[in-house]
């Protein structure tokens, strides 16, 4: 018998629907390439939907669970941040709502590379120089000189799926590696990248020797010639280490004055209005950002100022678009995919029906048994 679920996605998330749509699935999409208002999305949850596909533009609270009440049963959110969706008030409700954490890992990871790489190198000042018909010479140091990146000291901040990627890439560029993590040390990964980089060292593949080791936030931020963060967005409240304006004057300042610092985390985690002035007043020699406070970037972002452009790099929250993680339908490769993956486990109860044991699902907690006492 067909399925007869109702689902509304927010956005289109491409061919990966279709699947849903061969299942019998009933599915309607908000065609706007826009972020649809709330009052919609809860005139759609009020319809009567199974699921709602959501993105991270999607504020999802106690508004919209309160609306689907007694029909709505998943949200999929094709992202592996989740800040927009008040964990709480799923919690309280029982909503279950899943993630695409993993497949968006490499491609992130690989675009925070690239970021420092090309903020480092002054790839984007180099460009305009020869399309604006200004590259008068060839000159030993003029107009202007990189900072390479092989060899040089990054601090990971937050060594989570996303952080050990970058960890991965970095030191096949011969880096020394600091990470900082209140909450989760992967010990046994940074043991395994110490092995290889002394094998490349002892087989002669990278000239000198190099390290990883984690060490506090403080020796991180003052030793590190790039600073990469990799953290979720926690406010005060939420968690004991809350990340919410983790990169603040106080921090800024504890970088060096020759530091770079890449943020592909999420926007608030970094104070902008200390960030241009850091970058205004030289504390740090520069930044490339993915992420902001408010996206799209305002058109009077202090980050704009003419005067600081050739030390910001600003990207549109654009690291894990590519064209396989984005919309690959196969869910061990594709966002699309495995978001549509984690809607379908709930809908259609697999796992035995068990929440907790359904491998997209992140608020598990609301789904666990209490234990029973022996009779
Ligand atoms: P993850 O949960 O695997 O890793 C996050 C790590 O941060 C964890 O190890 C956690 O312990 C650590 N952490 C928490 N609080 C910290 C603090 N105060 N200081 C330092 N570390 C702290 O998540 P992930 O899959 O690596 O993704 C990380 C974040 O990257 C996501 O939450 C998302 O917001 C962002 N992201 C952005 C893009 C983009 O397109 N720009 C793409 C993917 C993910």
């Amino acid at each position: 018998m067909p399925n007869k679920f109702r689902v509304f996605a927010t956005a289109d998330i491409g061919p990966s629907l279709d699947l849903l749509r061969k299942r019998g699935y009933e599915v309607e999409v908000y065609s706007d390439p826009k972020a649809p208002p709330k009052t919609l999305i809860i005139d759609k949850v009020k319809s009567g939907i199974d699921g709602l596909i959501t993105t991270l533009r999607d504020p999802i609270d106690a508004e919209v669970f309160e609306a689907g009440k007694g029909r709505l049963k998943v949200i999929a959110q094709i992202a592996v941040g989740f800040d927009n969706i008040n964990r709480t008030d799923a919690n309280r409700y029982k909503i279950p709502f899943t993630h695409t954490a993993d497949v968006l890992t490499e491609a992130t990871a690989e675009f925070a590379f690239f970021m420092m790489g090309d903020l480092a190198r002054r790839m984007w000042t180099a460009e305009h120089l020869t399309r604006e018909n200004r590259w008068g010479f060839w000159h030993p140091y003029l107009p202007f000189l990189g900072d390479e990146v092989t060899g040089k000291t990054i601090a990971i901040i937050g060594t989570g799926r996303i952080g050990l990627a970058m960890i991965k890439k970095c030191s096949g560029f011969d880096m020394n590696i600091l990470c900082y993590d209140p909450a989760y040390q992967n010990r046994d990964y940074v043991k395994a990248i110490q092995e290889l980089m002394d094998v490349r060292h002892s087989r002669g593949i990278q000239k000198e020797k190099t390290s990883i080791k984690y060490v506090g936030l403080d020796d991180a931020l003052g030793q590190a010639d790039f600073v990469s963060v990799h953290v979720p967005l926690l406010r005060k409240g939420e968690t004991e280490t809350p990340t919410y304006h983790l990169f603040n004057e106080i921090t800024l300042r504890k970088m060096k004055p020759t530091a770079f610092l890449i943020n592909t985390s999420r926007g608030p985690v970094v104070d902008e209005a200390a960030l241009a002035r850091a970058l205004k007043e030289n504390w740090i020699a520069g930044a490339a950002l993915d992420v902001y406070e408010k996206e799209p970037l305002p058109s009077d972002s202090p980050l704009r100022d003419s005067t600081i452009e050739d030390r910001a790099r600003l990207y549109p929250h654009f690291a894990s678009q590519a064209k396989i993680t984005r919309l690959s339908t196969d869910p061990n490769k594709g966002m699309a995919g495995r978001c549509v993956q984690g809607l379908i486990d709930v809908l259609e109860g697999n796992y035995g029906g068990d929440i907790t044991k359904m491998p997209y699902v992140v608020n598990k907690e609301a789904f666990a048994q209490p234990e029973r006492k022996p009779a």
